[in-house]
């Protein structure tokens, strides 16, 4: 028997729509919903991916497990399993306080719209603030940036709006972020309609080929771009004079701070000419209006916060906020948001709320900073962190320093995995509880509710499509169990993605006697909301909502201002201007996304596998005749806190000097692939002590000086 449903794919925060064929229960196909309001039959090979692994790729486990010894699972009926890790937990909690507890939130939690409230209600019941996420190892300096010099309550234009775009360590087109929703085709639109796009990257990447104008960043060199290019637009005068009269301060200290970045200085670094430089900032400051976008690239380089800092000052000094007048036209269905051009302060909530017991920095975005994880578990002391709790992520690849994290995650008490897959973190967990795939769960779209860049108040809810296996646990019944064992009580809240338990309206008491069913979840969700929620669940593809626009309103100048300048932000500027070259005939290793995989899923997908049975080191072909490599060839790539092995494959697209590898890829655990012929984890290369960023504990995960040489194996 055959039937045909409409649902949307879980993978990313644009929720493409999507229509599966089941066939006698199991999910064989799916295909775009051309029909889609949003997304209009959009979809990329992820969504693919993602039916695999509902049919068994990637290792699916189907039944909770319990680990004894090393490699020895037993299988546990479902309430022991949840019982057991409850009393644990209790037990944990009552011998050594509240912050003995965390949770590590990943990619498959954030998209979990009606069980990740639960997680964080879990730890506010416990009185935890040791909430992790996997946002923090990627997106973190842009909450830095953010509360370091403030910024507009308006929100930043919608691309399609915009006069020039600049995209700064952001590959849409493999890995199908911004511009959302068929990237290709937006970028050919927004240019025959006029608008000049930017790309910077150290490839002459996909995205790269459609623009106006590509910068090849030398990898790492952002901040010495970014403060050249803030030169240039002082130096000329063409800055917003009005936008930054009225939202902007420290000028005058950031055109001193900027001073020795001299278009040699720059062009000198960053390896991009003196004529690219002007061009670049002409475009991006004289156009009309701009908008600069930053992807992970530039948060995982070196010096990350202040990279971004400088991206976003650039950015400011061109305007590039929604300013009064400038129409909202998708302020969210969900949860309701208000625009006006009221300044928000700068806040640096890391230096004065709750702090970090090994390390001397706090909360970012009410996030525990993942890359200090490690050493939260490590350092002795009372707040030690003794019980882990990991929902859809996989820590031990997102971080890098492997050996660390093993041994972090071994001293734990407690480890549990909420993961359909027996991932890198798995393995190591006391306990893995099998969650229901996408297909097989209620979902609502919140993440792409009043987002910037979705144009079009909608909503969909997603009703399960197949019938997962008997013993799987829905995620909010795992916390509400283990709560209840617990002896607590939890309430339900909606919370945004990135949202805070504490900054959320009051939601429901959960009834702790009987599980909470997810179509109740949603229904809350949607409660208070113009949609009628019987409406939309009888509109499988989703309802389009008559939610009026927002002009942005004109609020009174209270004085407050961006900070462009901050003292810490000028001290960090001259010491990067002092840095020393690096050591001639050294590179440096570049990661990039592979548009297979999705971080570290779907990589034993059949299409992953045929692709990129290994992880190749790309190199530019002048950097391989140099060094007498042919394609193939195996390298030792080394940086000063470890090494790989890599197979060498010619890029043409690649700057000289660049070694360019995919990250998350290959085993953490070498006993497992000595000889790492199942591809090379980059995490190899990374440090979680040394190279860090001060506030956020970034670990430096691309842009890293490295060396190479040929390898004993072929
Ligand atoms: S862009 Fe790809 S991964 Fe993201 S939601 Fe759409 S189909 Fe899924």
């Amino acid at each position: 028997m055959q039937s045909t449903h409409k649902s949307f794919c879980r993978n990313c925060t644009h929720s493409c729509g999507v229509v599966v064929t089941v066939e006698n229960g199991r999910a064989t196909t799916v295909k775009p919903d051309h029909d889609h309001p949003v997304t209009e039959g959009y979809f990329c090979i992820k969504a693919r991916a993602s039916l695999e692994l509902h049919e068994g790729g990637d290792g699916r486990v189907t039944e909770c497990l319990k680990r004894s010894g090393h490699d020895d699972w037993t299988r546990l009926d479902t309430s022991q399993a949840l019982d057991e890790i409850g009393d644990r937990l209790k037990a944990i909690v009552e011998k050594h306080g509240p912050r003995s507890v965390a949770v590590y939130m990943g990619t498959g939690g954030f998209y979990n719209s009606l069980a990740h409230p639960l997680a964080k209600a879990l730890l506010h019941e416990i009185g935890s603030p040791n909430f992790f996420s996997s946002a923090s190892v990627d997106q973190s300096a842009r909450w830095v940036s953010m509360m370091r010099m403030g910024f507009l309550a308006s929100g930043k234009p919608n691309p399609a709006d915009v006069d020039a775009l600049m995209l700064v360590g952001a590959n849409p087109l493999i890995s199908h972020w911004l511009p959302a929703f068929n990237p290709a085709k937006r970028l050919r639109e927004w240019s025959r309609k006029g608008t000049r796009t930017i790309v910077v990257d150290p490839r002459y990447t996909e995205t790269a080929k459609l623009a106006d104008l590509h910068l090849p960043l030398r990898p790492g060199e952002d901040v010495t771009l970014f403060a050249g290019l803030v030169r240039i637009v002082l130096e000329n005068g063409w800055q917003d004079r009005d936008f930054c009269d009225r939202y902007a301060g420290r000028l005058e200290q950031l055109r001193t701070a900027v001073e020795p970045y001299t278009l040699d200085y720059v062009h000198r670094r960053t390896q991009v000419t003196p004529d690219k430089l002007v061009e670049a900032a002409r475009i991006f400051a004289c156009s009309g209006k701009s908008l600069l976008i930053t992807g992970t690239g530039i948060a995982m380089a070196p010096r990350s916060n202040l990279a971004m800092h400088m991206a976003d000052t650039l950015n400011a000094l061109c305007g590039g906020w929604r300013r009064p007048g400038d129409w909202v036209s998708n302020p969210g269905v969900l949860l309701s948001r208000t625009f006006s051009d009221t300044v928000i302060a700068p806040s640096r909530p890391w230096e004065s709320g709750i702090q970090c017991h090994s390390a001397p920095t706090g909360l970012v975005q009410g996030e525990m900073p993942t890359g200090a994880l490690p050493d939260e578990i490590l350092t002795p002391g009372e707040n030690r962190i003794r019980a882990l709790v990991v929902l859809g992520g996989n820590p031990l690849k997102a971080l890098g320093q492997p050996e660390k994290t093993m041994r972090a995650f071994r001293e734990l008490d407690l480890l549990v995995s909420l993961d359909p897959r027996m991932s890198d973190t798995s393995r190591l967990s006391h306990y893995v509880v099998p969650p229901p795939l996408p297909y097989e769960r209620h979902d609502l779209n919140y993440v792409l509710d009043g987002i910037g860049w979705s144009t079009k108040p909608f909503l969909q809810y997603a009703e399960p499509i197949t019938a997962p296996p008997p013993h799987v646990v829905d995620e909010s019944r795992f916390f509400w169990h283990v709560a209840g064992r617990m002896g607590l009580q939890l309430e339900y809240r909606k919370i945004g993605l990135l949202g805070l338990y504490r900054d959320a309206a009051p939601g429901f008491p959960l009834d702790m006697t009987s599980p909470p069913h997810p179509e109740d979840l949603a229904r809350w969700w949607v409660r208070d909301t113009p949609v009628d929620f019987d409406e939309l669940r009888a509109s499988p593809g989703g309802l389009l909502v008559d939610v009026p626009g927002q002009a942005v309103a004109a609020s009174p100048d209270d004085g407050v201002r961006m900070d462009l300048c901050p003292d810490d932000i000028a001290c960090e500027l001259a010491q990067v201007h002092a840095e020393q070259p690096d050591t001639k005939g050294s590179y440096r290793l570049a990661t990039r996304r592979i548009r297979e995989t999705l971080n570290s899923m779907y990589r034993s997908t059949q299409a992953a596998e045929r692709n990129f049975p290994v992880n190749p080191a790309f190199m530019n072909p002048d950097d391989m005749k140099d060094e007498g490599l042919q394609p193939g060839d195996r390298i030792v790539i080394a940086s000063r806190h470890g090494s790989l092995q890599g197979t060498v494959r010619e890029d043409r697209d690649l700057g000289r000097g660049t070694i360019s590898m995919a990250q998350c890829f290959g085993e953490s655990d070498l006993e497992r692939d000595p000889d790492q012929r199942t591809g090379s984890f980059t995490g190899r290369l990374v440090s979680l002590e040394e190279d860090v960023e001060a506030i956020n504990h970034m670990p430096v995960q691309t842009g890293i000086v490295v060396t190479i040489s040929k390898s004993g194996l072929s």
